[in-house]
C-alpha cells in the first residue's frame, strides 16, 4: 500500500506575532522556523494572528535565516469569541504542566490560573515557558485568541474574591455530582497530586458558586482530571457544536 505523503502540508504555516496587524503592515520575525526549518522564501504565504485583530494572510518579502520580513495582506478571520471558561490548576511537574497548558489551549480555555494550595509541591513557575507552549498550541490548532495565563495565586485569595456570577466546578475526588454545566461564566478547579486538605475542601464547598463534581470512580492524575473536566464543560456549554472547517 502506498503511504499518503506528509508533504506538502495541507495548510499554510501559522504564526503568532506580538505586533498589531493591519493590511499593508510589514512584520519582521525570527527566520529560524520559516526560512531555516520550513525553507520558505520570497513570495511564500504565511498566516499571522496577533490575539487582537484576528488572522491575516501575509507574504514573505525578504527571507533570511536570521530574519524574515512579511507584508500583511487580507484579513482571513476576525478574532474568535472564546467560551468563558477559566481553568484553575495546582501546578504539577515540568513536562506535565507544559502538556496541561498545551492541551487546555487546544480545548479552548479562556484563562489559565495556577493555584497554590497546601499540598502544591511545585511553587516556582516559569510563566514565559508556559506562555510559549500556549502560543505554539494556538498556532497549531488555529486559535485566533490566546488563553490568558496569569500569575499563580493562593487558593484562599481566589476564593475570597470569587466573582458572584461565575460558577466554580470543583473537581473533588471525595465526591460530587457528574459535571453538568449550565450556560454562563464558569471555572474548573483541579487540586494538586496530593489532593485538597479537608479545610480547603470545606472552604471551597462553602462558596455559593461552588459545584462539587466527580470525574468518575478512578483517581485521575491532576493533568488528566483537568482535561477531562474541560472537555465535559466544552461539549455541554462551550463551542463544540461548531467544527473547524465550518468557521
Ligand atoms: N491524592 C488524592 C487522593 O488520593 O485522593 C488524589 C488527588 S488527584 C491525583 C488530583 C486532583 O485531580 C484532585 O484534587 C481532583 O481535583 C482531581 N481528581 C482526580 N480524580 C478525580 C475524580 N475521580 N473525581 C473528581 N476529581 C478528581
Amino acid at each position: 500500500m502506498v503511504a499518503t505523503p506528509a508533504w506538502p502540508p495541507r495548510s499554510l504555516p501559522r504564526l503568532f506575532v506580538a505586533q498589531t496587524l493591519s493590511e499593508g503592515a510589514s512584520v519582521a520575525v525570527d527566520g529560524t522556523y520559516l526560512a531555516a526549518v520550513l525553507r520558505l522564501g520570497v513570495g511564500d504565504k504565511v498566516k499571522l494572528f496577533d490575539d487582537r485583530t484576528g488572522e491575516w494572510l501575509a507574504e514573505i518579502a525578504e527571507a533570511g535565516r536570521k530574519r524574515v520580513t512579511l507584508t500583511v495582506g487580507e484579513r482571513l478571520r476576525e478574532r474568535e469569541s472564546v467560551p468563558d471558561l477559566w481553568l484553575l490548576f495546582a501546578p504539577v511537574k515540568r513536562g506535565r504542566i507544559d502538556w496541561l497548558v498545551e492541551k487546555a489551549t487546544e480545548l479552548g480555555v479562556a484563562r489559565l490560573i495556577p493555584v497554590i494550595t497546601r499540598r502544591t509541591i511545585v511553587e516556582r513557575l516559569n510563566l514565559d515557558r508556559l506562555r510559549a507552549h500556549a502560543i505554539e498550541a494556538a498556532e497549531q490548532c488555529e486559535r485566533t485568541a490566546l488563553p490568558e495565563l496569569v500569575e499563580a495565586q493562593k487558593l484562599d485569595a481566589l476564593l475570597n474574591a470569587w466573582p458572584a456570577d461565575r460558577a466554580l466546578y470543583f473537581a473533588d475526588e471525595a465526591g460530587g455530582a457528574p459535571l453538568a454545566p449550565a450556560p454562563g461564566p464558569a471555572a474548573i478547579l483541579i487540586g494538586p497530586e496530593g489532593g485538597f486538605t479537608d479545610e480547603e475542601r470545606d472552604a471551597v464547598r462553602a462558596l455559593p458558586q461552588a459545584r462539587p463534581v466527580s470525574l468518575g470512580p478512578r483517581i485521575l492524575r491532576a493533568d488528566t482530571a483537568a482535561l477531562a473536566a474541560v472537555s465535559l464543560w466544552m461539549a455541554a456549554a462551550g463551542d463544540w457544536r461548531s467544527s473547524p472547517r465550518a468557521r
